[in-house]
């Protein structure tokens, strides 16, 4: 396939954009060569500006759960627009997606709309911080709730792909309010709270992490994470952006059958338009502006455009009760044949999975955490990367991510992807 025209692109981009790209992991950085420009995309398929196809497994970092362009997304949003992009002032439509919404997701009286992942994982933390009337915080290496200033320790996919785990222009007073915790290890997080008595306000955790690989929680582990926090005063944040709307209807806690006080959203609920969420219960939901007195706002926040993507997308949801099973048959298909054809090369590689949410990793070990996920071997995997790209398969630019499988993926698909996968693992 030749990228000629994608290369003219990001050499004129490079002038007049950081690194040619508005998101550093869309550069092709950990991999080598630049990144494509895609022209459109139609359910599992990217085109690009050189006229090639791509099989698309990272369906715009996890929204597209429905395939790209899906229609009855792309109607509300042309028919909304006709009506008035912003008002600035409340709409009915806010309150049906947010009705849907609560009616989805166990445990949730209340859902604040706003644009992205990172704000809602910002403003998940302040509201755990006022409510708790505490400062600290927990997070897990690896892990990536946004790119917030506290969460930039140790953030998992982005910042490892560029090797500055402590983003500069983070200050050291807000680095100290974040204790760092291993993925996986309860002690580490029972050692912490000990260390830290009534002064820890939240611990913030991927119920399924996604920005290391896939990484599942051991048994038990999430379960144990809401003890530890009932034991000790503080709330329990679910970021709920990749598993949201994407394990089940009800996410991670529907999923692991764990109660979560905070849930945040982004990516799937909003369809493929910018939208992030958060949400819980009445007491910690009335603690927000304008009720209560944790400040929180924004200009484009519930967006009628985004509104009427997301709603779309979850009455979509919703409403196909088999959606759930169906992405994870098809991701298990691809599973299977993922492992056949790697251990037919002779190949040293684990492979986590959850759902529709699965990552191949070029090491022998158990990948369980932070730690054990950066040992994969990055050389093989750039070379997977580009001879799957060759192949007309599109997997992220970096070892360190997953793959979003989407319901527009027919089993032909797969089968075009194992085949592919067979062929690059020849020469790996
Ligand atoms: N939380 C998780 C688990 C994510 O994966 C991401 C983004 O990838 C974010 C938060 C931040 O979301 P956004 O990129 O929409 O700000």
């Amino acid at each position: 396939m030749l990228y000629q025209r994608s290369s003219q692109l990001f050499a004129e981009a490079e002038k007049v954009i950081p690194g040619g790209v508005n998101s550093p992991v869309r550069a092709f950085k950990s991999v080598g060569g630049t990144p494509i420009f895609v022209k459109e995309a139609k359910g599992a398929y990217l085109y690009d500006e050189d006229g090639n196809r791509l099989v698309d497994y990272i369906n715009s970092w996890g929204p597209m759960i429905l395939g790209h362009a899906y229609e009855p997304v792309v109607n509300a949003v042309i028919e909304r627009a006709k009506k008035g992009t912003s008002f600035g002032t409340p709409t009915a439509l806010e309150t049906e997606i947010a009705e849907l919404a609560v009616s989805m997701v166990p445990n949730i009286d209340k859902i604040r709309f706003v644009n992205s992942g990172t704000e809602a994982c910002m403003s998940a933390v302040r509201l755990a911080r006022g409510y708790t009337k505490r400062e600290k915080i927990i997070k897990f290496a690896g892990c990536y709730h946004g790119h917030s200033d506290s969460f930039l320790i140790q953030a998992g996919s982005g910042a490892v792909t560029f090797g500055s785990p402590n983003s500069p222009g983070v200050t050291q007073g807000t680095a100290k309010d974040t204790l760092l915790a291993t993925y996986n290890d309860l002690q580490n997080v029972k050692d912490l709270f000990e260390a830290n008595k009534n002064e820890i306000a939240a611990i913030i955790i991927e119920p399924v992490a996604g920005n290391m690989g896939c990484i599942p929680p051991a048994e038990g582990f999430l379960q144990a994470l809401r003890e530890v926090c009932d034991a000790n005063g503080a709330l329990l944040i679910f970021d709920e952006v990749m598993t949201g709307f994407r394990l089940a209807k009800g996410g991670a806690q529907e999923l692991f059958g764990v109660k979560a006080d905070i849930v945040t959203f982004g990516k799937v609920i909003g369809g493929g338009l910018p939208v992030g969420a958060f949400a819980g219960r009445n007491e910690i939901m009335n603690y927000l502006a304008p009720v209560g007195p944790v400040y929180q706002a924004g200009t484009l926040s519930g967006n009628p455009l985004a509104m009427a993507a997301g709603l779309e997308m979850l009455k979509a949801l919703n409403s196909d009760e088999a959606i759930f099973s169906r992405l994870e048959e098809k991701t298990a298909y691809l599973e299977k044949g993922i492992r056949e054809k790697l251990t037919a090369a002779n190949l040293v590689y684990t492979i986590n999975r959850k759902g529709s949410m699965i990552s191949v990793h070029f090491d022998a070990n158990p990948v369980t955490d932070f730690k054990t996920a950066v040992n994969g071997d990055n050389e093989t995997f750039k070379k997977f990367f580009h001879g799957l790209l060759k192949e007309g398969v599109y997997i992220a630019p970096s070892a360190y991510e997953t793959w979003f499988i989407t319901d527009a993926l027919t089993y032909e698909d797969l089968d075009f992807t194992i085949n592919a996968i067979e062929k690059v693992a020849k020469d790996l």
